[in-house]
């Protein structure tokens, strides 16, 4: 992605960035190909035949269900000036010097705040980089601002975005994706329309994925039990699944130590290890409670050992720890120190209490 020359001058956390997007078609065979996203995309494009699109929106969803992708097509749509409009065939024409733009990550009517792999959040200097773009005058009729993961805001982000939002400039749309809707403040939430992308049932997810994309059974129940970004491309994890969990049942069951398992762990990067821990951690607390087993069966005799381990009780101290783990893990730490700080701490979860 192209960053613009004002966002050349502001830190490198303030990430207002156009975008290129050479590949819009393939994101539309895409969106095309799933069916739980071909219902919103069509919700999408009515908003403008009907010309209701709103001054803000935000389209919401698991990871992987591709919203950031249903984000992205719209906002191509929306700008292109001769689009197609054919029924079933909606798209941005790719030729006119709007689209031209576009894929150029030139485009003065789009602003994006994209994802920065450093930062987990979106801070508030982005946001006024947003507003400042917002003064200047418009290229054409729409200008859009595309907040990727809009919750990642933070609280001083938040505030400044809701200034924009109770007095939208004329031909403006905000438009936000959000996995986490329920952590954005109620008073953005209130101002803004919202499209729910709605994860398919597992059988008609795990189908899609062998007929779309050719994956073995094995493959694609594995896909759905980990979700992720991954979904929507239908790729199969490529890393150690089973290594990693193995490393997780020998830890707490004592047959690991703490620092072999962190070693076994640094075969993957922090923040898929901690959406798969977090994974684990769900099903297992099922287990616990005497639920079935919902995990592909190639993985429930490791979770059903993990479960009968450790009390439900003690299942239920490790979910913080998790979740501490995750929301740090685009932190830039010590790789090292990181795993194996989470491996003590998940062999005694009252470890941090104490050191604390
Ligand atoms: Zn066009």
């Amino acid at each position: 992605m192209a960053r613009s020359k004002s966002a050349e001058k502001k830190p490198p956390l303030a990430v207002v960035e156009e975008a290129a997007w050479p590949n819009v078609q393939e994101d539309l065979d895409l969106i095309r190909r799933a069916p739980w996203l071909q219902d919103p995309w069509q919700r999408l494009v009515s908003l403008h035949t009907l010309g209701r699109v709103p001054h803000g929106l935000m389209i919401s969803g698991d990871r992987g269900l591709g919203t950031l992708t249903l984000a992205r097509c719209i906002s191509a749509f929306l700008l292109c000036s001769h689009p197609i409009m054919r029924p079933g065939e909606e798209a941005p024409c790719g030729e006119c010097p709007a689209c031209h733009l576009r894929r150029a990550g030139t485009h003065p009517d789009l602003i994006i705040l994209a994802g920065d792999a450093a930062a987990r959040d979106i801070p508030v200097e982005a946001v006024r980089g947003l507003i400042e773009s917002f003064s200047l005058t418009r290229h054409g009729a729409l200008r859009i601002a595309l907040i990727e993961q809009a919750e990642r805001m933070n609280r001083a982000a938040a505030n400044s975005l809701l200034k924009l939002l109770e007095e939208p400039p004329a031909g403006s749309l905000f438009l936000l994706t959000a996995e986490r809707a329920d952590l954005l403040p109620s008073t953005i939430r209130s101002r803004i329309q919202r499209l729910t992308v709605a994860m398919p049932n597992r059988t008609a997810l795990v189908d899609w994925l062998c007929q779309a994309h050719g994956l073995s059974r094995t493959d694609a129940e594995l896909l759905w039990f980990v979700g992720g970004r991954e979904l929507v491309t239908g790729q199969a994890p490529t890393w150690d699944w089973q290594g990693v969990t193995q490393a997780l049942t020998d830890l707490v069951t004592g047959r690991l130590s703490p620092l072999a398992a962190a070693k076994v762990w640094q075969s993957i990067d922090r923040e898929t290890l901690a959406h798969w821990l977090l994974r684990v951690w769900l099903t297992v607390q099922r287990l616990s409670m005497g639920l079935s087993c919902e995990a592909p069966e190639a993985l429930c005799p490791a979770l059903l050992l993990l479960a009968r381990a450790l009390p439900a009780e003690e299942w239920l101290k490790r979910h913080p720890i998790l979740l501490a783990f995750l929301q740090t893990s685009t932190h830039p730490l010590n790789e090292e120190l990181a795993r194996e700080r989470l491996a003590l701490d998940l062999i005694d979860s009252a470890l941090p209490a104490r050191l604390a």
